[in-house]
């Protein structure tokens, strides 16, 4: 029969291809530097303890249907903390509806379709480069995109005027999505003085800021500090919304636990804007799983355990920020004319290294050291074993 005859196999994730030619590789020297998950110095994936704790501590807690809806609760509870600030005025107000997500793309897609059907006409503006899949999560809610200026290939840095220019000319009331801190895939943030001035432009544009906050802790080593933009405009009085993911800085990929919130003007505002939003999720999946959600709610909720893991985000920051400093020392020992302050001067776990797409290839090809073909390099697979073998073949490719 013929049912499936016309499908043809989807274009293929950037990142998948990377992670497939990376592991069909027999090189004892292979690197994979197109991971998007935190790696220890030994290159393996890390459990902290803060988590192991947790799993110690609800190990074999009742699965009931009211314990999932208490523990869903609990853990928007302290995950809006995590962002908007302990005392924060909105949540003393409730004047946010808050909902569990299936980890950060899943509160994306919640956002893009409640988005489509609060204001069908909209369009969402979205950094030139972002990262791949912000693309596909628009366009399958059927909310046509526009970028705006954002990166600099020449400066590797921010193209802060144009990035201002751009908030500008969009038509007044435009949905924007910003990344709070350690954009990916450049590693390049706003200066607090300019998020000020984004801020500022976006009130008198009446612009609706909708944060994705993938990688708290991972810019600063600092939770708080990595939420600095979020708290200026939640100070100039914004309406905004965010969506939160625990893959990377509680290293819970697999578990899929995340939460979107929308800030609204009152509590009854709040109630509807949720009761709306739990619509869309209960016929998309119901509700997403509870195992990874009671493990946050356990760390966020229990003073110790929240210590620890504050602790363990730092020390993972700190790796990143470490390694950077020692591939661009490399890179400079070994007499490379080329400028590589932009390794340290990006922050999280991406860098956007400049390389071209032939000389990704040749890395690949020679060197057995794989990423995207846009150059991006996760810090996170960078030890302090392989970092003297990376910086001998990118030396050697950009001679
Ligand atoms: N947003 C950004 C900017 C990301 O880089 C990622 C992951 O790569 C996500 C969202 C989604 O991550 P997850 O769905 O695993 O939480």
């Amino acid at each position: 029969s013929k049912w499936w005859d016309h499908v043809c196999p989807a274009p293929k994730d950037p990142i998948t291809s990377v992670t497939e030619a990376f592991l069909a590789d027999t090189s004892p020297h292979k690197i994979n530097l197109g991971v998007g998950a935190y790696r220890d110095d030994e290159g393996k994936p890390v459990v902290l303890q803060c988590v192991r704790d947790a799993e110690t501590k609800i190990a074999g807690s009742d699965f009931l249907e009211s314990v999932s809806s208490a523990v869903s609760s609990r853990l928007v509870e302290e995950s809006v903390k995590l962002v908007y600030g302990r005392d924060s005025d909105v949540i003393k107000e409730e004047r946010f509806a808050g909902v569990q997500a299936l980890s950060g793309t899943g509160a994306c897609r919640l956002f893009a379709e409640f988005q489509k059907r609060s204001h069908p006409e909209s369009r969402i503006y979205m950094p030139d480069p972002t990262w791949s899949n912000h693309h596909n999560i628009w366009s399958d809610a059927k909310v046509p995109e526009r970028t705006f200026h954002y990166y600099n290939s020449d400066s590797k840095g921010l193209n802060f005027a144009a990035l201002m220019d751009d908030v500008k000319n969009a038509p007044d009331g435009s949905f924007f999505l910003l990344h709070p801190c350690a954009h990916n895939p450049t590693g390049v943030d706003p200066n607090e003085e300019q998020w000020r001035e984004i801020s500022y432009l976006f009130k008198v544009k009446n612009h609706f800021p909708f944060f994705d906050m993938a990688y708290q802790g991972f810019a600063s080593g600092d939770l708080d500090r990595d939420a600095l933009s979020i708290r200026i405009f939640l100070e100039d009085g914004h309406l905004l919304a965010c969506a939160q993911s625990f893959a990377k800085n509680m290293g819970l990929y697999g578990h899929r636990v995340g939460c979107l919130s929308i800030l609204c003007n009152d509590k009854k505002q709040a109630i509807a804007v949720r009761s709306q939003l739990q619509n869309i999720a209960r016929a998309m999946y119901s509700s997403p799983p509870v195992h990874g959600i009671l493990l946050v709610s356990t760390i966020l909720s229990d003073p110790n355990m929240k210590a620890l893991w504050t602790k363990e985000v730092k020390a993972m920051a700190n790796r990143i920020r470490t390694i950077r400093t020692t591939l661009k020392g490399s890179l400079e020992q070994l007499g490379s004319s080329l400028n590589w302050e932009h390794i340290t001067n990006q922050a999280g776990m991406f860098c956007l290294s400049g390389l071209t797409p032939e000389q990704v290839d040749r890395l690949a090809r020679e060197f057995h050291v794989y990423m995207t073909l846009d150059g991006r390099i996760s810090m996170a697979g960078v030890t302090t074993g392989n970092v003297s073998y990376l910086a001998d073949a990118v030396h050697e490719v950009t001679k």
